[in-house]
């Protein structure tokens, strides 16, 4: 019997939706989901969160035994919000957003899952139009189908299934993002993930950066019963190709058959957990995460997160120091103060952060 400390912390279960108003919806949408943001307004969400104890003490002492270590707590699970379009070309779930709790979440701001879909053949290329952006980064992880993008820094391209990019608005691009003219042309699966990861202040206003990361960059890591793609960070010895501005480290993994997968992360940092498809449990309770819904690891436990799941569940783990700064998310601006907002807004009506040609 191992004694066990800090492991009386209750699990909460958000069931239900937060509540995006209209302003908040609109807000992190900006110019891109005002439609999406007034459909949801007239759908009526707003459902207050539901929390639930903690199953019995036992639970936990039984799972310490049958794994002999002592898993990192998990602090929080939360359901997403309902499915949307974002443009045309990305039907999505919005997994967290930064007004959920920014700090908790920090350095991430917002997860966008497009789960797969079938898309028709088309000469039109499905998506989102020109648009700006400042203070934070764009990761898209496609896993099916292909995506371009193309920014007023010079940057684009075209990622495909398996491939990750990593966009760093910084101190402003603007861009749009499609579907590839030639999956549109010839259809077919496709299915992404958007992730939002916030710069530090002193950051804020860098130079942007394009990252085009490929399948093949990624070193392949066997934690048990799942093999991990390591796309940022370094664990295991090996290290992932994305180039970070804080310390970060992102994994995809898939579960080759039914078990667990342990994954050393450090203590003190944010820890997000999100099963993209399959049945996921984690934490010393094996407490279930349903298949697009998050959980959150407590930030102050310095257990290995451990994952229990079935034969081919999908999970994107996401590790980074938290920043601890303010954090004011307003569209598609990240910064810390209004007025820096209301500065972004200006920079961009007024070209400062350039054009698509
Ligand atoms: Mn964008």
């Amino acid at each position: 019997m191992q004694l066990f400390v800090n492991r009386t912390r209750s699990v909460a279960q958000v069931d239900d939706l937060y509540v995006p108003d209209v302003d908040t919806a609109t807000s992190r949408r900006g110019l891109l989901g005002a439609l999406a943001a007034a459909g949801a307004a007239m759908a009526g969400w707003a459902v207050a969160p539901r929390f639930f104890g903690r199953p019995q003490q036992e639970a936990s002492m039984q799972a310490a035994e049958q794994t002999n270590t002592s898993p990192r707590a998990l602090q929080a699970v939360f359901a997403p919000g309902p499915e949307h379009w974002v443009g045309d070309g990305f039907f999505v779930k919005t997994v967290f957003w930064p007004q959920l709790d920014a700090q908790m979440l920090s350095p991430f701001l917002l997860l966008d899952h497009a789960a797969r879909r079938r898309f028709d053949a088309s000469p039109y290329r499905r998506g989102v139009g020109e648009h700006p952006h400042r203070g934070f980064e764009t990761v898209t992880f496609a896993y099916q189908g292909e995506i371009e993008h193309r920014d007023s820094a010079g940057g684009g391209g075209r990622i495909g299934a398996g491939d990750v990019q990593w966009m760093t608005a910084a101190s402003g691009v603007v861009h749009e993002e499609k579907h590839a003219q030639a999956f549109a042309e010839r259809g077919g699966d496709f299915e992404m993930v958007q992730l939002w990861v916030n710069l530090p202040a002193s950051k804020k206003m860098s130079e942007p950066r394009y990252q085009s990361l490929l399948d093949r960059e990624f070193p392949r890591l066997q934690l048990d019963a799942a093999e991990a793609r390591l796309i940022a960070g370094s664990l295991a010895g090996q290290t992932g190709p994305a180039k970070t501005h804080t310390p970060i480290t992102t994994l995809d993994l898939c579960f080759r058959e039914d078990g667990t997968s342990e994954v050393e992360l450090p203590a003190g940092w944010t820890t997000l957990v999100f099963p993209l498809e399959g049945d996921l449990t984690a934490g010393p309770d094996r407490t279930p995460i349903a298949a697009r819904h998050f959980g959150v690891f407590d930030r102050d436990d310095d257990g290995a997160v451990q994952l229990h799941a079935s034969k081919g569940a999908r999970v994107l783990l996401l590790a980074g120091k938290p920043l601890d700064e303010p954090v004011v998310a307003y569209g598609p601006f990240v910064m810390n103060t209004r007025e820096e907002i209301g500065q972004a807004f200006r920079d961009y009506q007024s070209g400062r952060m350039g054009r698509l040609l």
